[in-house]
């Protein structure tokens, strides 16, 4: 069965789109630790990021930098931080979350309560960085 993050990809499921190529995906997370807070993914559907080919964490990893970038612009933050964790989604991806202080990377945190109107908000300004 698909993962729900190949059914976003698919359009099965809704999202807010950040970014996307042939190979990888960009979305906001719908639990964020703060405004930005982006996923990551592969459109291949792999479980364990380091079960990924190594080119295409190459690949993934230079996406990847060119969201953060544009997520900085958009958010003014210390720096995005990275980080891979996959034990919710058996589905490779990675948070890219604009951070003040260490803190604002523990996952444990509570989680920001957003209106969809927000997250279409932050997608474009996210995007918009990247046009
Ligand atoms: P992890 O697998 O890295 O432990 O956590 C999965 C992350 O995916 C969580 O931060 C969670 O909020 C996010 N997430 C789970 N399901 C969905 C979804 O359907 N849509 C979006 N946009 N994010 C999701």
């Amino acid at each position: 069965m698909a993962t729900i993050f190949s059914r976003i990809v698919a359009g099965e499921i809704p999202s807010y789109k950040v970014a996307e190529n042939e190979e990888f995906y960009a979305f906001l997370d719908i639990n964020p630790l703060a405004k930005g807070h982006t996923l990551v993914i592969p459109k291949r559907e792999v479980d364990y990021f380091f079960d990924l080919e190594d080119s295409e964490i190459a690949a993934m990893q230079v996406f990847a930098k060119k969201v953060a970038t544009a997520i900085k612009k958009a958010f003014p933050c210390v720096k995005v931080g990275q980080a891979v964790l996959g034990l919710e989604v058996p589905h490779a991806h990675i948070h890219l979350v604009p951070m003040q202080s260490e803190k604002d990377m523990l996952f444990t945190n509570p989680k920001l309560q957003l209106t969809p109107e927000d997250f279409k908000e932050i997608a474009a300004k996210i995007s918009a960085q990247l046009a």
